[in-house]
């Protein structure tokens, strides 16, 4: 006999718990279904971004930053240290214990929300039921009116360089290193090759960065690109563009080993000897299992969910979010889905907005954006007026000595709104939300250069930047 819910969701990660919770918040009977298991082996809730990559990530970004400046940075505050190690065990311990909390935290919350968790694979059946094999070896069957399918994503393999969990790794084997790896080697200068390529370049590995792309960051504002590309080359990150591998081969080296990876770029082919190797080429959804016969829910060519505006599924009461369906693969888009998609089986509007989904990238210098790039613009033929202001005229980021990077404001020629705001400098991750407000608010460059921003603060930049929308900033010639 198979248990009632209301809401069924598949999948505890950003999306999932985020449905569940406000489902639960609804007043709907929820269960949730994760099959995670965290390092100890115990199920861990909050899916891919709080067990293997938003979270551990930071954190280990923030540890290797902190490592950096000190032997960077601190010189010229007149701080001098010696003899400065770094406990590759205790940093990757301190990241542990982080995704420890959080992803308890998870199961505290579902606990305050009177949601059932189940701890296993959860496959959807036809007629809006789920079979759950558990991890305790027995199976669960539950039926509701509405099911949330939220299985997220796991990292694209490339046939010719399977990951052994040694020496070719994704994101899981590189947030795990036991130690700085003398040479480390990263396919895909994308977010998560340039994020965990600049962990371990700031802890003292050699890291060359290899992207099939000729651009870097097409998806970013080209002049926010060229300038992350010339900070990060000035860190000593190798970034290699144009450089297509074709094969990588794990060879003994003594009593240890290293890859020899195989690629070819403008100049012919080449050969990169790395100890370790990450493959950061893209992630697929994880619909593998989750769909049995005759369920009617439909997977595209590339294996995601097939879903329209609202994450309907086009099968009765059959809803899908996250990063197993269209849209940018990020953590705040499923936090949002969950959350429309909850209302919207309780009958309220609930809805996102992808024009102002904001994008962040945490290296040093960060990079972040909203809405549309000065490249799109033009390739729409959308009339658009830019204005932009460097970091290195804030006092507070100088202050700092943190003067990389700049602001830029994106408007429409004749009326002014807000399209797009483009980042690249500390703490941008933070301050591109005011691009995000300004353009939800459907607000103008005007309406961001007339409200008082703090002095001195980073913010300032964004203050010149809208105001140099119509050559009016007061910092710099215009
Ligand atoms: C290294 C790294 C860093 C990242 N950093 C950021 C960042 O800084 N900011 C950001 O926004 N995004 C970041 N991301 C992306 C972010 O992690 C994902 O976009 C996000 O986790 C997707 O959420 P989700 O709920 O759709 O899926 P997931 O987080 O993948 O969760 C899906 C869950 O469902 C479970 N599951 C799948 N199938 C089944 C099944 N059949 N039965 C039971 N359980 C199942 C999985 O075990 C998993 O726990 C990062 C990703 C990586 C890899």
């Amino acid at each position: 006999m198979a248990e009632q819910f209301d809401v069924v969701v598949i999948g505890a990660g950003p999306a999932g718990y985020h449905a569940a919770i406000r489902a639960a918040q609804l007043g709907m009977k929820v269960a949730c279904i994760d099959a995670a298991l965290g390092k100890d082996g115990k199920p861990a809730l909050g899916g891919t971004c709080l067990r293997v990559g938003c979270i551990p990530s930071k954190a280990l970004l923030d540890s290797s930053r902190q490592y950096w400046n000190l032997q960077h940075l601190f010189g010229e505050h007149g701080i001098s240290v010696k003899d400065a190690r770094i406990d590759v065990g205790a940093m990757i311990a301190r990241k542990d214990k982080i995704v420890k909390q959080f992803t308890g935290g998870i199961a505290m919350l579902f606990k305050a929300n009177k949601i059932t968790p189940y701890y296993g694979f959860g496959q959807l059946q036809p007629g809006n039921v789920v079979k759950v094999k558990q991890h305790d070896g027995s199976e669960a069957e539950l039926k509701a009116a509405n099911v949330i399918l939220a299985a997220g994503s796991d990292s694209i393999e490339l046939p010719f360089a399977k990951f052994d969990g040694e020496n070719i790794v994704d994101n899981v084997g590189a947030l795990d290193f036991a130690a700085v790896p003398k040479r480390l080697g990263v396919i895909g200068a994308g977010v998560i090759g340039l994020e965990l390529g600049s962990v371990w370049k700031r802890l003292g590995a050699e890291v060359t960065i290899l992207e099939a792309l000729p651009d870097f960051l097409a998806a970013a504002d080209a002049e926010v690109a060229k300038t992350a590309l010339k900070e990060f080359k000035k860190q000593g990150l190798e970034i290699r563009l144009g450089a297509k591998v074709s094969n990588a081969e794990v060879k003994a080296k003594g009593k240890n080993k290293e890859v020899h990876v195989t690629y070819a770029d403008a100049e012919g082919e080449k050969t990169l000897v790395v100890d370790k190797l990450l493959v950061a080429v893209g992630r697929r959804a994880a619909t593998r299992g989750l769909l049995a016969e005759g369920t009617g829910v439909k997977l595209d060519q590339r294996g995601m969910i097939e879903v329209d505006e609202h994450c309907h599924t086009g099968v009765d009461g059959v809803w899908a979010i996250g990063d197993c369906v269209r849209g940018p693969m990020l953590a705040h888009k499923g936090f949002e889905e969950g959350i429309a998609v909850a209302e919207l089986i309780a009958g309220l509007p609930g809805h996102v907005n992808f024009e102002t989904i904001p994008w962040v990238i945490y290296t040093e210098p960060e990079i972040a954006w909203v809405g549309k790039t000065e490249q799109q613009l033009k390739a729409e033929g959308v009339p658009y007026k830019a204005g932009s202001f460097p970091f290195a005229a804030i006092g507070r980021a100088v202050a700092m000595g943190e003067p990389a990077g700049f602001v830029k404001v994106l408007a429409h020629a004749e009326t002014d709104r807000v399209l797009g705001m483009h980042l690249v400098g500390v703490g941008v991750s933070e301050l591109v939300h005011e691009g995000v407000l300004t353009m939800e608010f459907k607000g103008s460059a005007d309406d961001l250069a007339r409200i008082c921003h703090a002095h001195p603060t980073l913010s300032e930049a964004i203050h010149d930047a809208a105001m140099a929308v119509d050559k009016r900033a007061i910092h710099k010639a215009n």
